[in-house]
C-alpha cells in the first residue's frame, strides 16, 4: 500500500540538526524519516530538493476574534497557514465588565471556553486555549481543574490593566495551580507603575508615539516579574513568562532558574528584530504592550534565547486595522499588531540570515519546545507516530514584506518593506497541504481543537 504523500530530497530540520532526508506521510501522521529509496512509495511526490523541511511552526501566543483582535478563526488560520503556523494557541476569556470588556455581565472561564470553540469552527490549523483570569472571584478555584482537565492546561495572569489581579489572588491561584499540576502564564508589567506614568504623560500632553515606550519601562516588567516568581516559587507552581522584552525581565528570570526549576518563557518577534525606533518611524502601528525596546534589549532576547533562559518565540498576534491605530494619542491607540504571516520568515531572516543561529536553534524556539513546554507530544517534531505537521522553506526565497498580502483582516505589518531571504513555500497540517506557494489550499473547518496534556517540566 502506498503512503499518502513523501516529501523527497530537502534538509530535515530537528532542534537538534540538519540531514538530508526525506520524510513519508500516511494517514495524517509521520510514518518514516529517511533515504527516498528506503520509504513506502507515495500517491504524491513534493519535491523539495534545495529546501528545508521543518516541523510545523507553534505559536503560543495568539489574540483572535475577541476585544484584542477582529481576525476571526478562518482570517487568522489562514495568515498562520501561510506563515507556515500549524497550530497556536488562543485566548478563552472569563468574562468580565469594564472598558475593555465585550460582556455586559461576568461569566464563567468554562464559558469562555466554549465560546473560543465556536468561534474556531472555521479554523484551518490546529489550536489550543489558554484560560484567562480576569477577575478576583474565588468561584474560579472551584472551576480550574474541570478547565484544565478539558485540555486548557495554561490558565494566564495579568499584573496589569483593569483585568489585572492583585498578588494576595494570584497566590491563591498559584496554590490551586501547583495542586492541579497546571501552569500559570504571566503578562508581567507592574500595573501602578504603568498607569501613574501614563496619568503623568496625558496631563503633560505626551501623546507623541516616541513617548509610548517611557510608559511602561523595562524595570516595570522586571519589577513585576521578580514579583510574580517569587510567588509561584513559594508554591510550586509551573511558571510561564510571556512576552519578556527587556534585558532587565530576562535577569530576572535567569536568577530564578535552574535545571529542573518550574520557571519557562518566551519572547516575541518584534522584541528580537525591531527596537524603539519605530516610534519614530511608524507612529502608533508598532504600539504593543510591553513596549518594543532598545538594541541592546534586541541583543539581550537572543542572547538569552541562546543559554535557555528563553524557551519560546511567539507572535502575540493582535488583528487590528491602521486607521484603530492611528492619528490619536498612543493613549487611544488599540495595543497589538499582526504577525501570524510575517513571523517565521522575519525571524528567520534575523536569527539564521544576521545573527548566524542554525536551523535546529529556529525549529527549537518556534516549533519543539513550544510542544513540550505547552504539552503537545504529538507537534513540535518530525517524529515517527506525531502528527504530519510540516513546512517547506526555500531559505534563498525573497520577499519584501507588503500588507497588501495579508490573510490577516490587519491591513497593515510593522515589518512593512522589510525585505527577507527564505520563506515557506508549503504548510501541512495533519497530513493535508493547508498552503502552497503563497496561496489557501486547507479547508476551513479542518483544524482541530487540541486538549493539552499537564507538562511534564522535570523530565
Ligand atoms: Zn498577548
Amino acid at each position: 500500500m502506498p503512503v499518502d504523500t513523501v516529501v523527497a530530497g530537502g534538509q530535515v530540520v530537528s532542534s537538534t540538526g540538519v540531514r538530508a532526508a526525506s520524510v513519508a506521510v500516511d494517514d495524517g501522521e509521520i510514518v518514516a524519516v529517511g533515504e527516498e529509496s528506503q520509504l513506502p512509495d507515495a500517491a504524491e511526490r513534493v519535491d523539495a530538493s534545495g529546501c528545508l523541511v521543518l516541523p510545523g511552526i507553534i505559536d503560543v501566543h495568539v489574540h483572535i476574534d475577541d476585544m484584542f483582535s477582529i481576525d476571526t478563526y478562518e482570517t487568522a488560520t489562514k495568515a498562520a497557514a501561510l506563515g507556515g503556523v500549524t497550530t497556536y494557541i488562543d485566548f478563552a476569556w472569563e468574562a468580565w465588565e469594564g472598558d475593555l470588556s465585550l460582556w455586559d455581565e461576568p461569566g464563567t472561564l468554562q464559558e469562555g471556553v466554549e465560546r473560543k470553540q465556536r468561534k474556531a469552527a472555521d479554523a484551518l490549523i490546529d489550536y489550543g486555549l489558554h484560560g484567562a483570569i480576569t477577575r478576583e472571584d474565588p468561584a474560579i478555584l472551584e472551576e480550574l481543574e474541570a478547565v484544565v482537565d478539558a485540555g486548557v492546561s495554561s490558565i494566564k495572569l495579568f499584573t496589569a490593566y483593569e483585568f489585572g489581579l492583585s498578588y494576595g489572588f494570584m497566590e491563591q491561584v498559584f496554590e490551586e495551580l501547583a495542586a492541579i499540576d497546571a501552569m500559570a502564564v504571566l503578562h508581567t508589567e507592574e500595573g501602578s507603575v504603568c498607569d501613574a506614568r501614563t496619568e503623568r504623560f496625558q496631563a503633560e500632553g505626551k501623546g507623541d508615539p516616541p513617548y509610548y515606550p517611557q510608559s511602561r519601562p523595562d524595570y516595570a516588567e522586571a519589577m513585576a516579574v521578580d514579583s510574580a516568581l517569587q510567588l509561584a516559587q513559594a508554591h510550586g507552581t509551573k511558571y510561564y513568562g510571556i512576552h519578556t522584552t527587556s534585558r532587565a525581565a530576562a535577569e530576572v528570570i535567569d536568577r530564578y532558574r535552574e535545571d529542573g526549576s518550574l520557571v519557562r518563557a518566551e519572547t516575541c518577534t518584534h522584541y528580537t528584530t525591531l527596537d524603539d525606533s519605530v516610534f519614530e518611524s511608524q507612529g502608533n502601528l508598532p504600539m504593543i504592550a510591553p513596549p518594543i525596546r532598545t538594541p541592546d534589549d534586541n541583543d539581550a532576547m537572543f542572547e538569552y534565547l541562546a543559554d535557555g533562559t528563553l524557551d519560546v518565540v511567539s507572535t502575540d498576534h493582535c488583528g487590528y486595522t491602521e486607521a484603530s491605530k492611528v492619528d490619536v494619542p498612543w493613549w487611544d491607540s488599540k495595543f497589538g499588531a499582526n504577525a501570524l504571516q510575517t513571523s517565521l520568515p522575519v525571524f528567520h531572516d534575523e536569527a539564521v540570515n544576521e545573527r548566524g543561529f542554525g536551523y535546529p536553534f529556529l525549529v527549537d524556539v518556534m516549533a519543539t519546545k513550544p510542544a513540550q513546554v505547552f504539552g503537545m507530544p504529538r507537534k513540535g517534531t518530525l517524529d515517527p507516530g506525531t502528527d504530519a505537521d510540516l513546512v517547506v522553506f526555500d531559505p534563498d526565497k525573497e520577499y519584501t514584506i507588503d500588507a497588501g498580502d495579508n490573510a490577516s483582516k490587519a491591513d497593515f505589518s510593522i515589518y512593512e518593506g522589510r525585505t527577507v531571504t527564505g520563506m515557506p513555500t508549503r504548510t501541512m497540517v495533519r497530513g493535508e497541504w493547508v498552503a502552497v506557494d503563497g496561496a489557501i489550499t486547507g479547508e476551513p473547518g479542518y483544524g482541530e481543537f487540541l486538549a493539552r496534556e499537564r507538562p511534564d517540566w522535570r523530565a
